[in-house]
C-alpha cells in the first residue's frame, strides 16, 4: 500500500508574522521556513502506518518553489521512502494544489492520502476536502486516531463534545488533527540518508494543470493593537471597573 504526504513549507510557527507595509500579503523575506506542523504529523503517521506492517511505500509532495525540496528532505529525513516537488513560482491556491494532488493521485495510485488539517499560514483548511471531491475518494478530516484493517480504514475524528469513529473503504483522504500523534525529531544519520533518497520534479505544467490564482485578495491587516493595562489598588475597584466600565459582570 503506498502513501501519499502532501507536506507544504510555510513560515515557521515560532515566527511573528509582518504584515508588508502596502498590506498585500506577510514578508517572508528572510524568515525561517518550515514545514507546515499538521504535515510533519501526518509524514509521521505515514512512517507508523509503515512500520506497522500496513504501508510499503511513503511519497511525500510538495508544491511551490525550489526551495521546498527541503521540506521534501526533511520529510525523508522522517522516514518519507522518495519525493516530489511540482516546482513553479506561482502564488498557488489551495484549488490548484488540489489539482495538483489529483493529477499525482492519479499517477502513483496511492492507497491513503494524509494531508495536514490545515496551513498555519492561509488557514484554508481546503486542500483535503478538495482533493477527495476532485479525486472522487472518501475523507475524513481531523483525525486523531488512524487504523488500517484490510482494504478499510477506521478513523477517529476529534468533534464537538467528544469522538467519533468513521470507517472508509480505501483508496481514501484522511487530514491530521494534533493530537493523532507526535512527531519523532529527525537524527542526523536520518538526514544524510534522505539527501540519497529520490526526488523527482515536475511543472504544473507536465500534468496538465493550471495554477493560475482563482481568487485575489484585497487586503492584509495587522490585528487591532491592544491598549495597555492599568494596576487597580484592590479587589473593590477591580470589582467595581468590571461591573460599571467593561460591563463584563
Ligand atoms: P490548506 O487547505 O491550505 O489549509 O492546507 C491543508 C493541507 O494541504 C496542508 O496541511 C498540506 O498537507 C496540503 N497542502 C496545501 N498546500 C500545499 C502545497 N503547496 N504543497 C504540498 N501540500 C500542500
Amino acid at each position: 500500500m503506498k502513501i501519499l504526504v502532501p507536506v507544504k513549507r510555510v513560515v515557521d510557527y515560532n515566527v511573528k508574522v509582518r504584515v508588508k507595509s502596502d498590506g498585500t500579503g506577510v514578508d517572508i523575506a528572510n524568515v525561517k521556513m518550515s514545514m507546515n506542523p499538521f504535515d510533519e504529523i501526518a509524514v509521521e503517521e505515514a512512517v507508523r502506518l509503515k512500520e506497522k506492517g500496513a504501508a510499503t511505500e511513503i511519497i511525500a509532495v510538495s508544491c511551490g518553489d525550489a526551495k521546498c525540496q527541503e521540506t521534501l528532505r526533511t520529510a525523508m529525513a522522517i522516514g518519507a521512502d522518495r519525493g516530489i516537488l511540482v516546482e513553479t513560482t506561482e502564488e498557488l491556491q489551495p484549488l490548484a494544489v488540489a489539482k495538483l494532488l489529483k493529477a499525482l493521485v492519479d499517477k502513483e495510485q496511492p492507497a491513503l492520502i494524509i494531508l495536514g488539517k490545515q496551513a498555519i499560514d492561509d488557514d484554508a483548511n481546503q486542500t483535503g476536502q478538495m482533493l477527495a471531491a476532485l479525486a472522487d475518494l472518501p475523507q475524513a478530516t481531523f483525525a486523531s486516531k488512524v487504523e488500517v484493517s484490510g482494504d478499510k480504514v477506521n478513523v477517529t475524528r476529534e468533534v464537538d463534545g467528544g469522538l467519533e469513529t468513521i470507517s472508509l473503504s480505501l483508496p481514501a483522504v484522511i487530514t491530521t488533527d494534533l493530537r493523532l500523534n507526535e512527531p519523532r525529531y529527525v537524527t542526523l544519520p536520518n538526514i544524510m540518508k534522505a539527501k540519497k533518497k529520490q526526488l523527482d520534479t515536475f511543472k504544473p505544467e507536465d500534468l496538465g494543470v493550471d495554477v493560475k490564482p482563482r481568487l485575489k485578495t484585497l487586503k492584509v491587516s495587522e490585528p487591532p493593537k491592544r491598549g495597555a493595562g492599568i494596576k487597580v489598588p484592590d479587589v473593590a475597584t477591580l470589582v467595581d471597573k468590571l461591573k460599571n466600565e467593561a460591563k463584563v459582570i
